[in-house]
């Protein structure tokens, strides 16, 4: 018998199971890459609910990647301009705990940040919340999530006054109308789709509206696509609500009974005229109407949504008006409806569950909250006001906190800021000036390694075990199968060693990440996410779970529930203290939704309509720079090419960056096919070969988010984008800027 692991795909928030085997196997050939190296043998799980042993081409070749890159020992310089030289742990932790020391003493704890990652397991966010906010008193904790879903937390929290996305992935396939917007699912969510277009290729009464200001493989599928200008999503679905409104498909009993606000939305929505939202748009009235009578028309509504409708500066905004449609119309907590946030990284929700953002705590909870912060002290065993009342520095924030000297210490793990941040000359220049930065990684050299002071080697997916939870809520134990390449530690064991040599011998005194995760449940009681039933051994036994997942599964009413809010600059501060919600005899075996009940975490147990006007682009296009950039992901690419850059099949699949003009433009400019163009913004200038397609409408251009300085010369999308940001989510608008093109 060859053993197989159960495991997880790392790439995406989609999380689709793998077994994974390895290369040699009796009476089989060893399996080997291109080159001829053994690898393991990776395939889909067909046992995995999520998935049903599906899984697209990242995750089918994610073994050649394990063994390529990888940084083995750690490494420290004196500055930026030395070589590095190799350590032992102990000279490294050493450094790295009298650092922490005199940066505490000397400027406090909020001068010490930590940037981690949607690619950490729970066991490694649980330990960094419980070192940084806990026992350092700094909020400071921030994850690459906030440049991917936080406008879906923060939207979900002011409108149900909960995180959690609702849905769950049979939806799909129960859907009457599956609304897609701000996501290009085909290629960054492949399975997801896969699940839906065969649905919707088998039900032909079934209608996929995509809007998208590109032709994506997405829309290509689509019984309806509204490519709309970019930044006016929110004109598109006030159009839509209007439309409902003015043809009465409106759900009259469920607003009186389920919601509030609803009178100051609908005097929002008064103004969206078809004629003026089609104008707005760059779209016809025509299409309007038939995507407001497709939503209208349908039994159950699905709305799926990603960076599209995240990355931008109203993208709370964006996403409450999501949410809005679904209220007004009823299209939620029944099979196939509801407003469903896909989620980027493999283990962002996780992230979201154990407090991984600057305002979070473990179990859903807020830093502002003073009863939250209590609870969280006490199973710590901290004593009272150890935890910080201050929401932390987001990571844009430690950008700028670098450039005015406040931040002393600056620990990355897990995620390569040196491509995906906004304005990255800016990011650049800051990271140079860091007086000590950690980077801990799984992988060498990456670009962000060139700012460091120190590097760290990690154990990745494959060589830990810990639990990751997918878009739907279902978690997953991911056991290591392989030993870790020199002398790599997973992080929860890097930041835990620290802690105790920090005198927190205790609190450390982890002996496995079974047990880190036992005590992360503890924290997760009566909260929405309660996972109080779940441990490593029972996932190793029962296999994926969704929460909500209470020790007493059935029969909880939830009436310990305590609070819930939000987190939001622009907000009065005040904490929004919730009623229980309701769950209905949860199984452990079908899908959950929640909200099932219609009765939400507000205070009134009501969800809130949002009224918003739209305020378009943060940097529209004007006569110096008359193009409207957006970025996005490529099918076979991950982020910022550490894995996948360095796997053949996907390299060969998506060799170099480019950027995307139509014909239209290409000839006005006389640009031709393939000819080198100069992009500029006002912070920066790069170069890319022209793609001439009619995909990409008119007066916008689009260039892939993945590369950065390691793989090609001027050619990082995010040298061109800013750090304009959502006053209630804090995440920058890296969907868009504006540039002006000149043909080299
Ligand atoms: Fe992995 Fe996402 Fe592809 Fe599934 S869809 S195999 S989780 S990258």
């Amino acid at each position: 018998m060859t053993e197989v692991t159960k495991t997880l795909c790392p790439y995406c928030g989609v999380g689709c199971g793998l077994e994974v085997s390895p290369p040699a196997q009796p009476g089989k050939a060893t399996h080997r890459d291109s080159q001829g190296n053994p690898i393991w043998r990776v395939r889909g799980d067909k046992a995995h609910p999520s998935s049903q042993g599906m899984v697209c081409v990242k995750g089918a070749t994610i073994a050649e990647s394990l063994d390529k890159n990888r940084l083995h020992y750690p490494m420290v310089r004196d500055s930026l301009d030395q070589k590095f030289r190799r350590v032992s742990w102990d000279e490294a932790f050493d450094l790295i705990t009298k650092r922490i020391q005199t940066v505490r003493f000397t400027q406090g704890p909020e001068a010490i940040c930590m940037y981690g990652s949607g690619q950490f397991q729970t066991e490694d966010y649980y330990i960094a919340q419980k070192l940084l906010k806990g026992c350092l008193g700094s909020n400071n904790f921030d994850a690459n999530s906030r440049l991917c879903m936080s406008s879906a937390v923060a939207g979900y929290i002011q409108s149900f006054g909960a995180d959690g996305p609702p849905c769950c992935y049979e939806d799909l396939e129960l859907t009457d109308c599956a609304f897609l917007i701000g996501t290009n699912t085909a290629e960054c969510h492949p399975i997801v789709f896969n699940r839906l277009e065969k649905y919707h290729k088998k039900n032909r009464k079934v209608k996929m509206i995509v809007v998208d200001p590109r032709r994506t493989p997405t829309a290509e599928a689509a019984d309806l696509h509204l490519a709309i200008r970019p930044g006016t999503d929110i004109d598109l679905l006030n159009g839509i609500a209007h439309l409902l409104m003015r043809w009465n498909y409106i759900d009259v009993g469920f607003i009186d009974d389920c919601t509030s606000n609803f009178p100051a939305y609908a005097e929002v929505i008064r103004h969206y005229s078809p004629e003026i939202v089609a104008d707005r748009c760059g779209i016809d009235v025509k299409d309007l109407e038939t995507a407001a009578r497709y939503w209208g028309e349908s039994q159950r509504v699905l709305s799926l949504w990603s960076m599209g409708v995240n990355q931008s500066s109203e993208g709370t905004a964006k996403v409450r008006t999501i949410i809005n449609l679904h209220l007004m119309t009823g299209q939620i907590g029944k099979p196939g409806a509801g407003p469903f946030s896909l989620t980027g990284q493999p283990n962002a929700m996780g992230g979201r569950e154990a407090g991984g953002l600057a305002h979070l705590l473990p179990g859903y909870r807020l830093v502002k909250n003073p009863q939250h912060r209590a609870e969280v002290e006490e199973v710590w065993g901290l004593k009272r006001g150890q935890i910080s009342p201050n929401p932390g520095l987001t990571a844009w924030d430690m950008i700028t906190g670098l450039e005015d000297g406040t931040v002393g210490l600056l620990w990355i793990a897990a995620t390569n800021p040196a491509v995906s941040m906004p304005d990255l000359e800016r990011t650049k220049a800051a990271l140079m000036r860091s007086p000590f930065t950690i980077y801990q990684d799984a992988y060498y050299p990456t670009e962000t390694a060139t700012y460091a002071h120190v590097l760290l080697p990690a154990a990745q997916w494959s060589e830990k075990t810990g639990v990751m939870t997918n878009s739907e809520r279902t978690v997953t134990l991911c056991p290591a199968f392989r030993r870790p390449p020199g002398e790599a530690k997973a992080d929860w064991e890097i930041f835990a060693e620290i802690g105790r040599r920090l005198g927190f011998v205790g609190e450390f005194a982890f002996a496995n990440s079974a047990e880190v995760y036992a005590e992360f449940v503890k924290l997760t009681r009566d909260r929405p996410c309660d996972m109080t039933g779940l441990s490593h051994e029972q996932l190793r036994s029962q296999g994926p779970t969704q929460w909500p997942h209470p020790a007493e599964e059935m029969g909880r009413t939830g009436d310990g529930e305590k609070e819930d809010g939000e987190m939001g600059r622009t907000g009065d501060g005040e904490i929004n203290f919730t009623p229980p919600l309701h769950h209905k005899s949860p199984s452990t075996t079908s899908s959950k939704r929640l909200y099932t009940n219609l009765r939400f975490h507000t205070p009134d147990g009501r969800a809130r309509f949002g009224a918003y006007h739209s305020r378009g682009l943060a940097e529209p296009p004007d006569p110096d720079y008359p193009f409207v950039l957006t970025t996005g992901r490529l099918y076979g690419h991950w982020h910022t090419l550490t894995r996948t850059g360095r796997i053949e099949k996907t390299r060969q699949m998506h060799p170099e960056p480019f950027i995307e003009i139509h014909p239209r433009d290409a000839a006005r400019l006389e640009i031709t096919d393939n000819q080198l163009v100069e992009v500029r913004s006002r912070r920066s200038k790069t170069f890319f070969p022209a793609k001439i397609t009619k995909a990409i409408a008119p007066g916008t251009v689009f260039v892939p988010m993945h590369w950065g300085a390691l793989w090609a010369d001027n050619a990082e999308a995010n040298a061109l984008t800013h750090p304009e940001s959502c006053p209630d989510s804090l995440q920058p608008e890296l969907k868009a800027c504006a540039v002006q093109l000149i043909p080299v």
